[in-house]
C-alpha cells in the first residue's frame, strides 16, 4: 500500500483537541481593522486570528496576504469568513466595521448607520463566543460601546471601547514635542467623549510627580500666554487633519487597540482611559459610556480610578455625557 510523504515523515503520538486558547477576531478589514490585525499579530497576542467582513474578495485577499507571511509571525492560524462561525471561541473581538467619517464629518453623524450594522453583528458574535470581551472601535465609539453593551447582554466589564486611549496617547506625544521628554514619562489624561467634546485633565498633568499646574497655574486655561490649550485642540483636530491628508486614520488607532488587547491578554491591569458606564460618577445620572481611567485585565474592566476633577473639568465631563445622552436616547 502506498504511503504518503506525510505518513512516511511523521508519526502522530497525540490526537489533539485544537480549541484555541487566545483567539482574537477582528470584524471589519478596512484600514482600521487591518492595522489592528497586523499589530496584534506583530505583538504575538493571539494563537488564532479570525477576520470577518461583508466584502468577500477583499476579506479573502487580506487573509491570504497575512497567511503568506506566516513564517515571520507567531500566530499559527489565520482564518476568515463572512459567516460568524469563524469567530467561534474568541477571547476578544475587536469591532472596526462600518461607515467611516468623510472629510469634515464628525463622529456623531455616523451613529445611525453604524447602529444598524451592530444590530446584525453583535448577536452573531454572542452566539459563537458568549464569554468573549468586546472591544469597540467603530465611531462614534462611546455610543457604539453602549449599543454593544445593550445588544450583547454582556456584563459591563466585558464591553470595552477604544475611547480616549488614543486621544491621551496623542496628548502625551504633543507634550513630548513641547518639553522634550518621552511620551511615556507623562501623566496626562484626556477623558470623556472620544472626539470633539473630550476633556483634558490639566489639573493632573505631571512629569515624575511634578504637577505642571503647580509650576504654572495658567496651564490649559484661556489666559495662558504659553497657549497649552492648543495641545488639546490639536488632539481633537488631528484626526480630521489626517483624514484630509491620507483619507483615513489607521496606524495610531491600530497601535492603541493592540495596546488594549495586550493589557487584556496578559492581565496587565494597566490603567487606560477607556469608556465604561459612568452613571453615578461626576454627577452623571444617565447610562452614558465615557472614558475614565479604567483598570484593564483578563476580565476586561475590573475597576475605575476615581479622578479628583476640579469643578470646570467635572462640568465639561457632564457636558460630554449630556451630548451623548441626547443622541443615545433617540436610538
Ligand atoms: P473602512 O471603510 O476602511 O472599513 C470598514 C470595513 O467595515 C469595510 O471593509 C466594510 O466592508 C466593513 N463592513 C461594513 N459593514 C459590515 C458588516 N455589516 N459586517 C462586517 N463588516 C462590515 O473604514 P475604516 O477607516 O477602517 O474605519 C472603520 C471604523 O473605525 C469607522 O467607524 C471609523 O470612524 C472608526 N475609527 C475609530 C477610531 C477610534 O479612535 N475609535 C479611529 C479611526 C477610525
Amino acid at each position: 500500500m502506498a504511503t504518503t510523504v506525510k505518513d512516511q515523515l511523521i508519526l502522530n503520538v497525540l490526537k489533539e483537541d485544537q480549541v484555541p486558547q487566545n483567539k482574537i477576531t477582528v470584524v471589519g478589514v478596512g484600514a482600521v481593522g487591518m492595522a489592528c490585525a497586523i499589530i496584534i499579530l506583530m505583538k504575538d497576542l493571539a494563537d488564532e486570528l479570525a477576520l470577518v467582513d461583508v466584502i468577500e474578495d477583499k476579506l479573502k485577499g487580506e487573509m491570504m496576504d497575512l497567511q503568506y507571511g506566516s513564517l515571520f509571525l507567531k500566530t499559527p492560524k489565520i482564518v476568515s469568513g463572512k459567516d460568524y462561525s469563524v469567530t467561534a471561541n474568541s477571547k476578544l473581538i475587536v469591532i472596526t466595521t462600518g461607515a467611516r467619517q468623510q472629510e469634515g464629518e464628525n463622529h456623531l453623524n455616523l451613529v445611525q448607520r453604524n447602529v444598524n450594522i451592530f444590530k446584525f453583528i453583535i448577536p452573531n458574535i454572542v452566539k459563537y463566543s458568549p464569554n468573549c470581551k468586546l472591544l469597540i472601535v467603530s465611531n462614534p465609539v462611546d455610543i457604539l460601546t453602549y449599543v454593544a453593551w445593550k445588544l450583547s447582554g454582556f456584563p459591563k466589564n466585558r464591553v470595552i471601547g477604544s475611547g480616549c486611549n488614543l486621544d491621551s496617547a496623542h496628548f502625551h506625544y504633543l507634550m513630548e514635542e513641547r518639553l522634550g521628554v518621552h511620551s511615556s514619562s507623562y501623566h496626562g489624561w484626556v477623558l470623556g467623549e472620544h472626539g470633539d467634546s473630550s476633556v483634558p485633565i490639566w489639573s493632573g498633568v505631571n512629569v515624575a510627580g511634578v504637577s505642571l499646574r503647580n509650576l504654572y497655574p495658567a496651564l490649559g486655561i484661556d489666559a495662558d500666554s504659553e497657549n497649552w490649550k492648543e495641545v488639546h485642540k490639536q488632539v481633537v483636530e488631528s484626526a480630521y487633519e489626517v483624514i484630509k491628508l491620507k483619507g483615513y486614520t489607521s496606524w495610531a488607532i491600530g497601535l492603541s487597540v493592540a495596546d488594549l488587547a495586550e493589557s487584556i491578554r496578559k492581565n496587565l491591569r494597566r490603567v487606560h482611559p477607556i469608556p465604561t458606564m459612568i452613571k453615578g460618577l461626576y454627577g452623571i445620572n444617565e447610562d452614558a459610556f465615557l472614558s475614565v481611567p479604567c483598570v484593564l485585565g483578563q476580565n476586561g474592566i475590573s475597576d475605575v480610578v476615581k479622578v479628583n476633577l476640579n469643578p470646570d473639568e467635572a462640568s465639561c465631563l457632564k457636558k460630554s455625557a449630556d451630548t451623548l445622552w441626547g443622541i443615545q436616547k433617540e436610538l
